[in-house]
């Protein structure tokens, strides 16, 4: 007689999207007709709970209007997004996102943005005031503490961005492009930085670049879309040994291999422009001095 072993645990689906759709309707080139443009089609997707998805894809091809729509700020036209069982109907405190160009409180110094999320969970002014002062550190703006928003650079923003999105303690984490306004070495900084944050926190994180190799770096599976429209063209599982960083998994054969495999695939896309291809060979023993937009960007 035949036993099947019964999986003591199997994962629990924190966000699964179903046959998600979205139509936007833009003009015609010749005249004012609006015409329907297919940003997403048909998009299916489960997330485990504490797994660390990458979206990666040319410009255009909808990783922003999946993220609004998960995030809840945007509705899709057909298809349903459940967050912890539950459908998702507007933004909500279980999804923390650090969205692109999602702005941050003008009025409010940068130690009292990240402190917002801390403050409508009801967190007592010393929780927020420790918490706060945890993740100003971790993101390296000890000493801008009391500034405002406008007198930070692009760089520093995000990084107030990614503080506010973690320092409540969201079970879901969104990012869309978080480090594309940052520079090759704050970059890595934050890349392992956010490593070492989802290897203690085991967050579901769903992370959106358009650098192929920040995906294969950080994440458990990546999702390749492809453009117009808006859809998923292959998984990848990332089975690279944890715990991971710049220095020590960009130089693993693995990584090389699978970062290989993923742009071969897009190669054959005939939807993609021929520009595309792999970035010229690198100087792996030193990523950390990669220069701006080396990082496996598909630069379209
Ligand atoms: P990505 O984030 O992958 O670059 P987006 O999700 O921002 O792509 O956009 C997907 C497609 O939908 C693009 O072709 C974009 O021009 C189009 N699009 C996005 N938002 C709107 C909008 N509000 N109205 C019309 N078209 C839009
Ligand atoms: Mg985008």
């Amino acid at each position: 007689m035949f036993s099947y072993p019964i999986p003591h645990e199997l994962p629990e689906e924190k966000i699964v999207l179903e046959n998600l759709s979205k139509v936007y309707g833009v003009r015609s080139q010749e005249g004012r007709d609006a015409e329907d443009f297919v940003a997403l089609e048909d998009f299916s997707l489960a997330v485990n709970a504490g797994e660390f998805v990458s979206i990666v894809g040319p410009s255009g091809c909808g990783k922003s209007t999946l993220l609004d729509i998960i995030a809840g700020l945007s509705k899709a036209d057909s298809g349903t997004v459940r967050v912890s069982g539950l459908e998702v109907t507007g933004p909500g405190l279980d999804r923390g996102v650090v969205l692109q160009g999602y702005a941050l409180f003008p009025w409010r110094t940068v130690r009292k943005n990240i402190e917002f999320g801390l403050e409508m969970k009801g967190a007592s002014a010393k929780e927020r005031r420790e918490i706060g002062q945890k993740y100003l550190e971790l993101v390296s703006l000890t000493g801008f503490e009391d500034r405002y928003p406008h007198e930070l650079s692009g760089g520093m923003k995000q990084r107030v961005a990614i503080a506010r999105a973690l320092a409540y303690d969201p079970e879901v984490l969104l990012m869309d492009e978080p480090f594309a306004a940052v520079d090759a070495q704050t970059r890595e900084i934050l890349q392992d930085e956010l490593l070492s944050i989802w290897e203690k926190t085991r967050k579901t994180i769903v992370f959106v670049t358009h650098s192929i190799d920040e995906a294969v770096l950080l994440a458990d599976r990546v999702v390749v879309m492809t453009a117009n429209p808006g859809k998923i063209r292959a998984v990848h599982a990332v089975n690279l040994p944890r715990p991971r960083s710049n220095h020590a998994t960009r130089l693993s054969r693995e990584y090389q291999d699978l970062r290989q495999k993923i742009y071969q695939g897009l190669q054959g896309d005939s939807r993609l422009p021929s520009s595309l291809g792999l970035p010229p060979e690198r100087n792996l023993s030193f990523p950390q001095t990669e220069p701006v937009g080396a990082h496996g960007a598909i630069a379209l």
